[in-house]
Formats: structure tokens, C-alpha cells, sequence
């Protein structure tokens, strides 16, 4: 049954498209009334504006945002992102989806996420650090490592992290490496967390297809967003044995049936910053490589690229949701109809980079710091639990992969909030 939406700050279609999960998880779960609103709603926001000086002397005021969504669980958790079309609606629904997605994997933290309107590739470096520094100082009064712990997200990434983590520092007066995560190694970084997000994709969809008796060497995959995620995650299933035929950033995509060079791609971008005019295929637009036949398709960069309109023209036998929300409410329904693609859904498909920042978070304030295989063991060990207990619950009610990961995720925040009570 579909809820009237109460928040009128937080209303926009991915806020609405989180709040619907809800509404059927809860419904699903029989969660009572009490409950339901205290779990559904974020708990605080901030909106904070951020002037600071251009090169050519001139000041621009951006707009930033951090929603706690949930902090009875934990300090709170979640990315920042910086993208022009950024609403605090949206980063609402990210920092639900955050807290599901803690819970769900048995991480002891709540769900936040942050928001900067700007596009990054339009800032000179010097503006960016400006800019960066600027939004954590505007922060500092409401973030802390045992308060809320920020991490990247679309457009942003460690060396952001960085100056986060030293504009904090400078303010407590000592190095205080554990008040963000996904920060360089030089910094207190994990080994592997760059890569923890792909690679966990990348590993769930290879136990997803040894489930299906589809051999990696059969498998052809198609990864919309070659950032951060989607190249991690093309990097760990072409070393799986699979073969990568399309890639896209925001400019172009990129196909090629006989595979693409992952590392021809990736020094390409290094130097020229996007796929456009990238050899290594024919160029198509990111609408055709959503319809392209494959056996995985991966959508790595924003929600809502799979809508009603599409989802009936998928031609994948795997969905790996590496981006959060990417197929929206309606679209769900008609894969459900169609039944014949296998959805394995953002709140456990992404959930390694989160994971790997928890790790990063208890090295730094451990003060002692594991390597690689340790952290890569210790993840996939952590995947593996979350996926037996998502399949679990699937064979128990006969909930879809969706219902069953976001039930699981959201009845561990309300436990906790009725073990809590109200406070009066
Ligand atoms: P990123 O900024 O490194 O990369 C994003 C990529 O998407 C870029 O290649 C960009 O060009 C592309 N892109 C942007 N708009 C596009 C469009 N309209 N069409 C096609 N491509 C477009 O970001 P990221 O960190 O890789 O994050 C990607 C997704 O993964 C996001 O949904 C994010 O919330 C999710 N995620 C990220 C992490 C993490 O650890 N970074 C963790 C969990 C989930």
C-alpha cells in the first residue's frame, strides 16, 4: 500500500522512489506503526552555503547538504557527492539507502550521505580544495569519528578526502584520520578501499553466476559510468575471465563485441579525463548501451537510469546495481513481471565500499593497519554472509533479491530503535 509522503523538504522522485521501498519493506515485514515513520525518516539535515573565491578573483556561493538518516545504529556513514544536479532530496534517499545498507551487512553504523550542486570538471584544482575545505569546515560543528563519518561518491575521491581529513585535523589541533574514510594510503587509507566498491560488484556478480551455472568465460559485460566504480569493477571481471564490451562515462559510450581494453581505457582517461573519442570501439550513446545485449549489465554511475520505459528492452540475464538506485520503483515492477533478469540489488551489490571504510575507520583508530589480502579476505567474507542471508530470506517469504535485502536491512534499524525507546 502506497504511503502519502509527509516531507515536503526532502520531495523529489528518488526520495519518493526510497520512501516507496520502504512503505513495501514495511508492509512486507508487518513493521508496526510506531516504528515505521522513526525508521523512514532522516533524522537531521543540514544545508549549509559555501562561498569561496575563483581564480579570477571573483566569489561564488555554492549550496551543500548532509543528511543523517539514522544514527540509533551507530555513528552515521555515507559518501559526498558533487554533481551539478545534486537536491537534497536526493541526498535523502542516498542516506536511507546508507542505512539499509549498514544494517544489512553488520556494519555498527547509522546512514548519512552529503551533497555539494556543482560540477567538479568545471572547477580549476586550486577552486576545488577551496571549495572542499570550505563544505568540511561548514561540517565541523555536526560531523566527528564517533557523530558521522563522510567518505566519496560521484565526483569526488581521496584526494578530496585529503583535505578533508587535514581542514579537520587543523580544527581539533592533531591529525584525526578517522573523521572521513577512502583517504589516500599516505593519509591512514585502507589498502583496497579504491578498489573495495568494483571489486565487491565484481565479486558478488561472479558468485551470482557460478549460482546460475553461467561460466565467467561466457560472460560478456556492459558497464554504464567509468569512474571509479564501474572501472574497478571492469578491472575485477576481466581478471575473472569475463569480457567487458561496453563502457560510458557522461560523454560517450563505448562498444566493442570482441572486448574492450580495460587499461588502454583507463590510461586514456588518465590523460584526456573522458571516454570521448576513445579508439578502442564504436562510439554509442549511454540510452543504446543500457538495451545492448550482455550477460551482466552494470549500471555504475546515477539512480534512475532504468525506468518503465526501458526495462522491458534489457537484454541482460544479471543486473549488478553498482550505482544507488538505479532502476526506479516502476521499473522494478516490470522486471519482477518479465522475471527472467535477476536483480542483484545496490544495497548489498555496492556494499563493499562501505565495508572497506568501516575497515579504514578501525585501522585509524587502531592505529594499526592490515594489508591488502587481509582487507580483500575480510570483505569478501563479509559479502558472502550478506548474500546467504539475502538468499535465505528470499526462500523464506519468497521475496524478491530487493525485498529481501531491504527487509533484512531495515528491520535491524528498527530493533535497534525500539530497543532504544523514545526518548522523551
Ligand atoms: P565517479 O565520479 O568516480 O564516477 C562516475 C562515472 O559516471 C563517471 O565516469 C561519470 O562520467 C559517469 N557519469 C556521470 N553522469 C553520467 C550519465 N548521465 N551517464 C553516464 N555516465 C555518467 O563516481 P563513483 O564513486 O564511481 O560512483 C558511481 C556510483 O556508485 C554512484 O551511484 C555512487 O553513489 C555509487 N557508489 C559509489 C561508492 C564509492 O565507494 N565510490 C560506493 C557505493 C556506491
Amino acid at each position: 500500500m502506497s504511503k502519502v509522503i509527509v516531507s515536503s523538504l526532502y520531495n523529489s522522485p528518488v526520495f519518493k522512489q526510497a520512501c516507496r521501498q520502504f512503505d513495501q519493506a514495511a508492509d512486507a515485514i508487518s513493521l508496526p506503526e510506531t516504528l515505521r515513520d522513526r525508521t523512514k525518516y532522516p533524522r537531521r539535515c543540514f544545508a549549509v552555503s559555501l562561498p569561496i573565491q575563483r581564480d579570477d578573483g571573483s566569489v561564488t556561493v555554492f549550496e551543500g547538504y548532509r543528511v543523517q538518516h539514522n544514527i540509533s545504529t551507530g555513528p552515521s556513514k555515507g559518501g559526498i557527492r558533487f554533481h551539478q544536479k545534486v537536491t537534497i532530496g536526493e541526498v535523502a534517499a542516498l542516506a536511507m539507502w546508507m542505512s539499509w545498507k549498514c544494517s544489512l551487512v553488520g556494519l555498527p553504523y547509522g546512514g548519512a550521505k552529503g551533497g555539494v550542486i556543482v560540477n567538479p570538471n568545471q572547477l580549476s584544482e586550486s577552486e576545488l580544495e577551496r571549495l572542499t575545505r570550505r563544505y568540511m569546515q561548514e561540517l565541523i560543528p555536526f560531523i566527528g569519528p564517533d557523530t558521522d563519518v563522510p567518505a566519496p561518491d560521484m565526483g569526488t575521491n581521496e584526494k578530496l578526502m585529503g583535505w578533508m581529513m587535514d581542514t579537520y585535523s587543523n580544527h581539533v589541533g592533531h591529525i584525526s584520520p578517522s573523521i572521513v574514510t577512502g583517504k589516500p594510503i599516505a593519509l591512514g587509507g585502507s589498502q583496497g578501499r579504491r578498489e573495495a566498491t568494483g571489486a565487491g560488484v565484481a565479486y558478488l556478480t561472479k558468485r551470482y553466476l557460478e549460482d546460475f551455472k553461467i561460466p565467467l568465460s561466457e560472460t560478456t559485460v556492459v558497464i554504464q559510468g567509468f569512474g571509479n566504480v564501474g572501472s574497478e569493477a571492469a578491472l575485477a571481471l576481466v581478471d575473472y575471465g569475463a569480457k567487458v564490451v561496453a563502457i560510458s562515462d557522461y560523454t560517450t559510450g563505448i562498444y566493442n563485441p570482441q572486448g574492450i581494453d580495460i587499461r588502454k581505457a583507463l590510461q586514456y582517461i588518465a590523460s584526456q579525463r573522458v571516454l570521448l573519442d576513445f579508439d578502442g570501439g564504436e562510439p554509442i550513446t549511454n540510452e543504446q548501451l543500457l538495451e545492448l545485449e550482455c550477460t551482466v549489465l552494470i549500471p555504475a554511475a546515477l539512480q534512475r537510469v532504468i525506468t518503465p520505459e526501458n526495462a522491458g528492452k534489457l537484454r541482460c540475464r544479471i543486473l549488478s546495481e553498482a550505482a544507488n538506485g538505479p532502476t526506479t520503483y516502476q521499473a522494478d515492477r516490470v522486471l519482477e513481471k518479465r522475471g527472467d533478469i535477476e536483480v542483484i540489488p545496490d544495497v548489498i551489490c555496492n556494499a563493499g565500499g562501505v565495508i572497506v571504510s568501516y575497515f579504514e575507520w578501525l585501522q585509524n583508530r587502531q592505529n594499526y593497519y592490515w594489508d591488502k589480502e587481509e582487507v580483500m579476505t575480510k570483505l569478501f567474507r563479509i559479502l558472502d554472509r550478506a548474500k546467504e542471508s539475502v538468499e535465505a530470506q528470499m526462500r523464506r517469504y519468497g521475496f524478491s533479491r530487493r525485498l529481501a535485502a531491504q527487509t533484512l536491512g531495515i528491520q535491524r534499524v528498527a530493533d535497534a530503535k525500539q530497543g532504544r525507546g523514545l526518548f522523551p
